[in-house]
């Protein structure tokens, strides 16, 4: 009797370690087709089970509520500011990886493994290519000059991908620039800042404006999509850059939770995402950049052209964030 109890918790104990080991949960904000290719590629090698919890938002709400209870090993998300809200509200852990530290650039990774960047997005300039000749607009300062009068359209300037570049105008020339930057491109709208990026670029195509701010892949979800691929072919990519840097990117990525049950799974796939194959099946799926070193964009992806990544480190982006949010409220940049 004393024998088969011990054997039955044994057995429990076993049991119970095993089922731990072999699973890894995912809280999410990118999309189910995004991700999901690349968990089950993952699983097939490792024999770890994912399960992925698709949130739209309050995923910050929901692991503050589930506090050490949280069966959350891995946030996945886009934006420096969605990542380091995620550092600020203390729900990530530092992973120490010569791996990831490898594959990830410095300027793309917490330097304490709080996050790692996994894909690049740049944030150009979209232009009419019948109305924007060729070197008429070649830089983000030149976004705000006068010469732009009534030709450019932006969704909101509170919005986190606009955000962060205003934070690296404020990294590269200050505040009074800044300020005078952010009235400069409000006086050369065509209309209050509304919609979203692929928006404005279907305002363009009506005729409503000449250029447009907004994340490389949409052009790629555009073509994708019959209604939008007129859109997308009325324009033309331009890689802007800083007078004193190159073009502006932000990054998806990953985190591995605070409270993780599964810390071990949880560093296998971080590993696995940095990996030069998952890399490029995650980039290209989004029509984004991978960024482990000998890593190649998709053909489309390249087809736009090349530029160079500003060197800025995207933790200067975020500490700036709330400079430049006030800012762009002081101008009622919206407004
Ligand atoms: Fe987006």
């Amino acid at each position: 009797m004393k024998y088969f109890l011990s054997l039955k918790i044994l057995m429990a104990m076993l049991l119970g370690s095993s089922v731990s080991a072999s699973e890894l949960n995912i809280y999410s904000y990118r999309q189910p087709f995004l991700i999901e290719p690349l968990t089950s590629a993952f699983s097939d090698q490792t024999g770890i089970k994912v399960n992925i919890v698709h949130l739209k938002k309050g995923m910050i709400e929901r692991m503050k509520a589930e506090g050490k209870r949280s069966p959350a090993d891995i946030v996945l998300t886009v934006d420096i500011s969605r990542l380091s809200a995620l550092v600020d509200a203390e729900l990530t852990q530092s992973v120490d990886s010569t791996i990831l530290d490898s594959n990830i650039p410095e300027k793309y990774r917490d330097p304490n493994g709080l996050w790692f960047g996994l894909t690049t997005r740049a944030r150009i300039i979209y232009a009419s290519k019948e109305r924007i000749k060729n070197g008429e607009v070649e830089t983000y300062e030149q976004l705000a000059d006068p010469k732009l009068r009534g030709k450019i359209c932006t969704r909101s300037g509170l919005n986190a991908y606009n955000l962060a570049l205003t934070s690296a105008i404020l990294h590269h020339h200050g505040e009074e620039f800044a300020i005078n930057w952010l009235n400069g491109l409000k006086g050369n709208l065509a209309r209050k800042p509304q919609g979203n990026d692929r928006a404005q670029v279907k305002a363009i195509w009506a005729g409503e404006c000449d250029i447009s701010i907004g994340n490389t892949y949409y052009m790629g979800k555009m073509l994708e999509d019959s209604e939008q691929a007129e859109w997308a072919n009325s324009v033309r990519i331009i890689f802007p850059k800083f007078e004193n840097g190159g073009t502006h990117v932000n990054v998806s990525g990953i985190g591995m939770a605070k409270f993780s049950p599964n810390p071990e799974n949880a560093l296998k796939f971080m590993e696995f995402l940095s990996s030069e194959n998952a890399q490029e099946i995650y980039a290209t799926a989004n029509f984004e950049y991978p960024i482990a070193p000998g890593t190649q964009a998709d053909k489309l992806v390249k087809s736009w052209g090349s530029f160079e990544a500003d060197d800025v480190n995207l933790m200067t982006i975020a500490k700036l964030r709330k400079r430049a949010l006030e800012l762009t409220e002081i101008v009622d940049f919206d407004g």
